[in-house]
């Protein structure tokens, strides 16, 4: 922990104060506590590490946060700095009774309270719902900004997110896309990553945005530029896809392959509608692929006509069973995007509450013909966006 109270009772940070000061308390053999069991702490000095407190005698204490390491401990007194220099209102490792969570800096923004969570260690699924929703409950905006370590780049574009790191993704009302924050105390690099996609479970395509910490205001952490909800990297995964053979050993995938087997399909035929990007696939399980070739081949397709009613029962073995993103905070329904694709193209008309499909969805009789075709509708639908934006 990065502060202690004196025996004054005054709140002292020695990682912000100078070395004279910090060799004061030595020679007058100071006494520090913690500010939350009130039990003594010790000040650790060292050349590794920050100036800190540690518990003397209690690790039970819930100001004692085990596992962090010391990228934990600067980043947070990085960003702790960063906001002051903004002049907001900011503590540090505040301990919040009655949801019993220590927020490593909570501020005041507006007419909000905000949480900052600078989160290094791997947490569970479950631990990051609980913190979120435990803030939440007190009226407290979370925003977990994750250790660069957690961060798995796969290409310029791609990130891989597991289950669990899913959970971290915020979206806010007025933002068209989820994003993820990662802070790295060795290079001062906020990282941005604006999610466009998933393209299987785990691969997401989106914008990566790299700025220093000290060209950043804070308020910049909740704003969105334009983003090209149809990247061509989308493209280049496309192609991946159709030129892919089945992975043996996932059991989902399996299931697909199978699916596309007894249909007579490969994804080198399957029509240049399926696998379009669309936000929320988080809620779906398996890859954007697998659902949309079955809406497209089992419903669009057989149904013809049909209602919203019709669509959403059809959808719903789709999505996961547990549907828990307290950091989401917009509305988002990936069938529905998916769906407004069609829309947009008069290939599916839209009267109220009744859709009907125009022209039976195809399939290609090579992979040319697909990967020409694919570029056709990316080129349009890139078009088609841009005129109704
Ligand atoms: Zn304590």
């Amino acid at each position: 922990m990065l502060q202690a109270i004196n025996e004054q009772g005054k709140c002292i940070i020695p990682a912000i104060m100078s070395a004279n000061e910090i060799k004061q308390f030595k020679k007058t053999f100071e006494m520090f506590f913690c500010p939350v069991c009130k039990e003594q702490v010790r000040l650790r000095l060292g050349t590794k590490r920050i100036p800190h407190f540690s518990h003397i005698s209690r690790a039970d204490c819930p100001n004692h946060v085990g596992g962090e390491g010391i990228d934990h401990e600067q980043g947070k007194l990085q960003l702790f700095n960063w906001l002051k220099k903004q002049g907001y209102v900011v503590d540090l490792e505040v301990y919040l009774k009655p949801i019993k969570q220590r927020a490593d800096l909570l501020m005041n923004y507006g007419s909000r309270m905000v949480a900052i969570e600078y989160q290094c260690a791997k947490i569970t699924t479950q631990e990051i719902i609980k913190r979120t929703k435990g803030y939440q409950s007190v009226g407290i905006t979370p925003i977990w900004i994750l250790g660069s370590s957690q961060m798995n780049r796969q290409g310029k574009a791609i990130l891989k997110l597991t289950s669990t790191l899913q959970h971290y993704l915020h979206q806010y009302p007025s933002n068209d896309f989820a994003r993820l924050l990662f802070y790295c105390p060795h290079t001062h690099n906020i990282a941005f990553f604006d999610l466009v996609s998933f393209v299987t479970s785990y691969r997401a395509l989106g914008e990566f945005c790299f700025l220093k910490l000290s060209q950043l205001q804070f308020s910049h952490l909740f704003k969105q530029g334009v983003i090209d909800p149809i990247p061509n990297q989308w493209l280049i995964e496309k192609k991946k896809f159709r030129l892919s053979s089945p992975k043996i050993g996932y059991s989902s995938e399996q299931a697909f392959y199978q699916w596309l087997y007894l249909n007579q399909l490969h994804p080198s035929q399957l029509s240049s509608w399926v696998g379009l990007p669309v936000s929320g696939q988080w809620l779906i399980k398996g890859s954007v692929w697998e659902w949309q070739a079955r809406l497209c081949y089992d419903f669009f397709n057989k149904q013809v006509n049909f209602t919203d009613q019709e669509l959403a029962h059809f959808a719903k073995p789709y999505f996961q069973s547990s549907r828990d993103y307290p950091l989401i905070l917009k509305d988002v329904n990936p069938i529905r995007t998916y769906l407004n694709y069609f829309i947009m193209s008069d290939l599916i008309t839209c009267n109220g509450n009744y859709y009907k499909l125009t022209k039976q969805i195809g399939r290609y009789k090579c992979v040319e013909q697909s990967l020409y075709n694919d570029q056709r509708l990316h080129i349009k639908l890139k078009r088609d966006m841009r005129s109704q934006m």
